[in-house]
């Protein structure tokens, strides 16, 4: 190694402000940086690390840096990369669910798991949760396997296994305990761990090893977090565990911004740093480098609505830059059309797509955002949603993957023994599931053990035994090939291109198709660094955990000059100099579930700062005065954000008078080809008053029942088309 102390350091410490100086330079003590948004936080990470490599002579070996998303991990290893001018090399960059697995997979037996472990996704887990309720024999409908998947994950966040939740004579709980229990036994009998298992076991791991955890503790002497307001207990815990006596945390946060307390995020870890961590200097940032004046303005009178904030003052030297712009569209399909079309604005005046970010409340709002980029040829990614190897056709592949590296994983055995369909039917899967629950085998044992004692009809018995006949000449013929390969005789063998398009016709099998070839890129595409995640792993159990770690494979790649479409959520942490807050209506953001409950609503409203500080230049809101979402219409009121945006920053554009109707028939000739009047008594020329909208009267009303409509006149809010039932006018 060269001598890095004599190395000129300046670029580590030039383009930082005087606390975020003392920050990245702090004796080695803990730190905690709590600012608000935009102020550098993660900026400050970076250089700390730099700075200890460089000016420290710390090892990239000796450090371990922790964060949310895949996507903000990968940020933050290629400007630790730019920082430094070189590769890591051995440092730990990555999630608490990435770090996790790495730990999981070095050391499988002291975790007491098999070598070939896999990953169950919250679908898979499900489906497990689903068996295992059938098994114990309780009805699903009085206990949904929803439910059970919620308390189970709950428990497992706090730490908490069967064995120690408290039994105080509550039946409910003693039946959720033994769901759980069984659970556990069955994932542990298929060799599969869920994503909170993760974290658990490998928590546990280190605490009942304690050779281990001192050769850890011993090896990470700089443990650092970003986006701190997000942990939960179990990754808090974690986080202590690591850093035991001797090294120093460095946690830099914002309270505002945590979206996760319905996760079991504990924003009150904040608190407990301090207090762990007694030697903690606290350090504030205040001055806001990426967003313009008015954005800031913006978020900080939206977030000042919020109680009990730790209290942050931002400010920017910026200048007071655009004025926020605000779409009302007509509809969804409208609002989509606007925002292209200020995108290829953007792009005309030599903007590039990648600097363009749409962000929604919820994932299904992205569907129609797709098609109409699609159909202005522009391009996008989407992160997040339903993830390429979530998709079925993929998980399918998948599991037959899976099955020949570890043939006793019953989530994957039970995907495929009849897909593509050989003549297996629900009674014989049965019959197998049972005689593995009574002995207490894997499905694949139980399925040979039956087929050896001519257990099935002769038609189900060959069926079953040419299942697993093809599943050992897949394994045997796939030992010796490249990955790629591998996966390409996996999806041949398994004829799940033919049975896609015989099932599918049209369009949606050869999209699948499409998925199944796509797999093969990507296997082809997968880089196994011994130095990654995935250390001392075969390449397919590598490329098998890299598909369930994977959060959000798009349709474009990584890196292309392309619009970035998600969710708020997804969103944290990363900038775009121009940003789509969409579908601004409340019902939707605040989502519905949110609005009667202090708490959630508050944490909705650190969602909606979030989403508006993540603009740089230009900020675009939009709502609809109707919306078509899961496969219904609502005509929702404008968000109650809104109201909170200081108008002295607002840009109001008018939608054009119903340009881009939609081709169906819309709500409004449905109803009134019903004939009916509507139920609440309300008639032409009513006065009356809303809550948000004040005083005006009624000019015309149609439908019925829920559907009931009144257009009212609002003195001074216009003319609005209202929902009866929601929208509780009175009668003056
Ligand atoms: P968030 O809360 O959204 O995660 P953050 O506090 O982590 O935000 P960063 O992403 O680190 O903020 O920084 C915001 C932007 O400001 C980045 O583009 C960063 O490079 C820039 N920045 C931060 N500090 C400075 C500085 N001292 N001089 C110039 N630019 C800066
Ligand atoms: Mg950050």
């Amino acid at each position: 190694m060269t001598t890095i102390s004599s190395m000129d350091v300046s670029h580590i410490l030039d383009q930082l402000n005087k606390p975020q100086r003392e920050a990245v330079s702090a004796q080695s003590q803990p730190i905690l940086v709590l600012a608000g948004a935009g102020s550098g936080k993660t900026r400050v990470l970076v250089h700390r690390i730099a700075w200890l490599i460089q000016v420290e002579n710390i090892s990239p070996f000796a450090i371990l840096s922790v964060t949310f998303t895949n996507k903000a991990a990968s940020e933050m290893r290629g400007r630790i990369e730019q920082l430094l001018g070189s590769p890591i090399g051995g440092m730990w960059v990555g999630t608490f669910h990435g770090l996790s697995h790495r730990l999981l997979r070095q050391h499988w037996q002291e975790a007491n798991l098999i070598q070939s472990f896999q990953i169950l996704d919250s679908d898979d887990q499900l489906r497990m949760i689903k068996r295992v309720t059938q098994s114990l024999q309780l009805d699903e409908k009085e206990w949904p396997s929803k439910d059970s998947r919620w308390y189970i994950n709950n428990c497992k966040d706090e730490g908490i296994r069967p064995q120690s939740i408290e039994d105080r004579g509550d039946s409910t709980t003693q039946q959720l305990r033994t769901i759980y229990a069984t659970y556990e036994s069955a994932c542990q009998r298929a060799g599969v761990i869920d994503f909170a298992e993760m974290l658990l076991r490998s928590l546990e791991l280190l605490r009942d090893n304690p050779n281990l955890l001192q050769h850890y503790q011993q090896r990470f002497r700089h443990v650092l977090i970003d986006e701190f307001q997000d942990t939960n207990t179990l990754q808090y815990a974690w986080i202590r565990l690591l850093c035991g006596d001797q090294s120093p945390p460095f946690a830099v946060g914002d309270d505002d911004q945590s979206i996760y307390g319905w996760r079991g995020a504990k924003i009150e870890n904040i608190q407990h740093f301090t207090h762990h961590f007694p030697q903690t200097n606290t350090i504030k940032l205040e001055q806001n480098y990426r967003s313009t004046g008015n954005i800031l303005k913006a978020a900080n009178a939206v977030i000042a609505n919020n109680e009990g904030r730790l209290g942050k003052n931002l400010w920017t030297d910026q200048g007071d830059g655009d004025l926020i712009h605000l779409y009302t569209a007509f509809n969804e399909l409208d609002e989509a059309r606007y925002i292209t079309s200020r995108i290829e604005q953007w792009v005309n005046e030599s903007g590039q797509y990648q600097e363009i970010a749409i962000l929604y409340r919820s994932n299904a709002q992205s569907r129609v955002f797709e098609s109409t980029l699609n159909e202005q040829a522009i391009p996008y990614r989407v992160y997040g949603g339903l993830r390429f190897f979530e998709r079925a056709e993929i998980k399918d592949a998948l599991s037959y993957l899976r099955l020949t590296v570890n043939r006793h994983d019953d989530p994957s055995f039970d995907r495929v023994i009849n897909q593509p369909t050989r003549g297996i039917g629900n009674k014989t899967v049965d019959i197998i599931r049972h005689y593995a629950r009574s002995n207490s085998l894997s499905l694949w044992d139980a399925s040979k053990a039956l087929v050896d004692a001519n257990s099935f009809t002769a038609r189900a018995g060959n069926a079953v035994f040419g299942f697993l006949t093809l599943i050992n000449h897949i394994a045997n013929t796939i030992i010796d090939l490249s990955l790629e390969d591998q996966v390409e005789k996996v999806i041949a063998a398994s004829k799940l291109k033919e049975h896609y398009l015989k099932k599918d016709k049209g369009d949606l099998g050869q999209a699948r198709v499409d998925n199944l070839n796509e797999l093969i890129s990507a296997a082809q595409g997968f880089h196994y660094r011994p130095d990654d995640e995935h250390a001392d792993m075969d390449f397919l159990t590598a490329f098998l955990s890299h598909a369930a770690l994977e959060a959000g494979e798009g349709q474009a790649k990584a890196g292309n000059n392309c619009v970035q479409l998600m969710t708020l959520h997804a969103a944290k942490g990363l900038e775009f100099p121009l940003v789509f807050l969409t579908g601004m209506e409340d019902g939707l953001f605040p989502s519905q579930r949110t609005i009667d409950e202090k708490s959630k609503l508050e944490e909705e409203r650190r969602l909606c700062y979030v989403g508006i500080t993540r603009a740089e230049k230009q900020l675009v809101i939009s709502y609809t005065e109707q919306r078509r979402l899961y496969g219904s219409i609502s005509y929702n009121l404008p968000s109650r954000f809104l109201d909170e945006i200081p108008s002295s920053v607002v840009h109001e554009i008018r939608p054009k008078t119903n340009v881009w109707q939609r081709n169906v028939q819309t709500p409004k000739t449905k109803l009134k080809s019903t004939g009916k009047i509507n139920e609440t008594g309300i008639k032409i020329g009513q006065q009356v008053s809303h809550g948000k909208f004040g005083e005006g009267v009624v000019t015309d009303v149609e439908g019925a029942g829920e559907h009931a409509r009144a257009q009212v006149n609002f003195k001074f809010s216009g003319s609005k088309w209202l929902v009866l039932n929601y929208a509780n006018l009175k009668k003056l």
